[in-house]
């Protein structure tokens, strides 16, 4: 598990809450979509197309990042949370957009036969 670190506490809550309210409000615009959002260079967790107000959730980077973090977990059971951390992001990192296609695929298969 990780912690959730990158979430502050907001300066100013009044604020933050109007914020919350309305980010969630746009989730009853609809147009958006699970996407494998391939770049050369970057992890793209999601874009938004202002044109058309179309959002993408990269899903299966999320999937691939977790389970890389979690199976290093169960693949080297004594090491510390940050040595975890490293290493998952390392092997993250050596998969280009075909590798983390493959291993989605792989895991999809694996949690459809856990189920
Ligand atoms: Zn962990």
């Amino acid at each position: 598990m990780m912690k959730r670190q990158h979430l502050n506490k907001p300066a100013r809550p009044r604020a933050s809450n109007q914020l919350f309210t309305d980010v969630v409000g746009e989730l009853g615009k609809g147009g958006i979509t699970v996407a494998h959002i391939r770049h050369p260079h970057l992890f793209v967790f999601g874009d938004h197309d202002p044109k058309n107000g179309k959002i993408r959730i990269n899903t299966p980077l999320f999937e691939v990042m977790t389970y890389l973090h979690e199976a290093c977990h169960r693949a080297r059971p004594s090491w510390s949370e940050r040595a975890v951390r490293i290493w998952a992001t390392r092997l993250l990192k050596m998969l280009d957009d075909d590798g983390i296609a493959d291993l989605h695929r792989r895991l999809r298969k694996a949690m459809k036969q856990a189920a």
